[in-house]
């Protein structure tokens, strides 16, 4: 375990790096001994931090080249938590954010995306009523939106909409999520309401 002490962060200007991960913490978490609170505050920033999460990576890789290594009954426990957590983890990736998207590259190239509509996306939505929209400068606000939101680079050049999006009129009223689909230079949208 001591080799895990070893390892040193290298420097960086980001904002989250004095959030980085304490080696010990990243010790306890594979072995499953960090507690809840400790262990989501650490969960969270190696989503975002890429040099803690390849550290984390090495530390799982330790763990199971020594539990392999050794042929002591009890090995497997070990084993088996770090696959769960190296699971959890990219569980997290997937889930973390708002937004859930399948990239599929055969035989053309579709993706598929959820989110929830905020602000910015309402008022993309509710500039006219048409069903298609071949605006080019609309069409770029709606990729410039996405983007932030975290879709991968993605580009359309029509965008077809389900039904008419209009405003809901309770201030309390259901969460609505954006369905969409992007194939062959179309993004193809449509509004659910979760109830
Ligand atoms: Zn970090």
């Amino acid at each position: 375990m001591g080799k895990w002490l070893n390892k040193t962060l290298k420097p960086t200007d980001s904002a989250e790096s004095k959030n980085h991960a304490d080696l010990e913490d990243l010790a306890r978490l594979v072995e499953g001994t960090l507690d809840s609170a400790k262990r989501k505050r650490l969960i969270h920033h190696l989503n975002r931090c890429g040099q803690c999460y390849e550290i984390l990576q090495e530390t799982l890789k330790d763990v199971s080249t020594e539990t392999s290594g050794k042929p002591a009954p009890t090995a497997w426990w070990k084993r088996k938590s770090v696959y769960a957590l190296a699971a959890s983890i990219i569980m997290i990736f997937i889930i973390g954010g708002q937004l859930v998207f399948k990239y599929r590259s055969q035989p053309s190239p579709v993706i598929s995306a959820k989110l929830t509509i905020d602000q910015e996306l309402k008022d993309i939505l509710l500039e006219d009523n048409a069903l298609q929209w071949k605006n080019v400068e609309r069409i770029e606000r709606l990729i410039s939106a996405l983007h932030k939101k975290g879709l991968p680079v993605i580009q359309f050049n029509l965008v077809v909409l389900s039904k008419p999006y209009y405003q809901t009129k309770s201030l309390f009223g259901p969460e609505e999520i954006l369905h969409i689909r992007i194939e062959n230079n179309v993004a193809y949208l449509e509004v659910k309401e979760i109830q």
